[in-house]
């Protein structure tokens, strides 16, 4: 491992432990050339095992073909193009494994919807409908106002003159 502070690739482990409950090993070196102490951190390589929390309970594995399926499916028809629905997803996934060996589902569509807010406001709509399984248009309609507030004063024709019809149907009927 090159030395941070000056380049070097001689070191020495003073010191290994266990870390982040066992799946990874710290060890604590010391630059031969300048003495400069640094840690590295020891993983098994390839994806680590990462799971969901859904709202009903269960645990499912992470799937990113899910996700990226998911973002497409708002995504289509809009400005979003297919790389970048496969990049936010890249991005999504990225963010939420910080959170440690799982995340809950909400967890997960809120970093979702905190991009998709600021790519495309179909999408995100689109989104939001069907993340917050959204029981009636009025819930529906709220969530546009204040996405609107959000966005001001990008667009003034109104979110809702361009609102195709969303998954459930109805969504941009008053
Ligand atoms: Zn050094």
């Amino acid at each position: 491992m090159r030395c941070p502070a000056c380049g070097a690739s001689d070191d020495r482990v003073i010191d290994s432990r266990e870390a982040e409950d066992g799946s990874a090993v710290r060890r604590r070196r010391e630059c031969a050339r300048c003495r400069a102490r640094f840690s590295t951190v020891e993983r098994l390589a390839g994806p680590t095992p990462f799971s969901v929390l859904k709202r009903s309970g269960e645990r499912e594995p992470f799937s990113l073909a899910k996700l990226t399926a998911g973002i497409a499916a708002a995504c289509k028809s809009t400005s979003v193009s297919e790389d970048v629905v496969l990049g936010l997803a890249g991005e999504v996934e990225e963010a939420v494994r910080r959170h440690g060996a799982a995340a809950t589902s909400d967890q997960i569509g809120v970093a979702v919807l905190d991009r998709l807010r600021d790519l495309d406001e179909v999408a995100y709509l689109r989104f939001v409908s069907v993340y917050k399984g959204f029981a009636t248009a009025g819930d529906f309609a709220r969530e546009a106002g204040l996405l609107r507030k959000h966005t001001e004063p990008k667009h003034h024709q109104g979110a809702d003159a361009r609102l195709p019809a969303g998954p459930a149907g109805s969504h941009s009927e008053r």
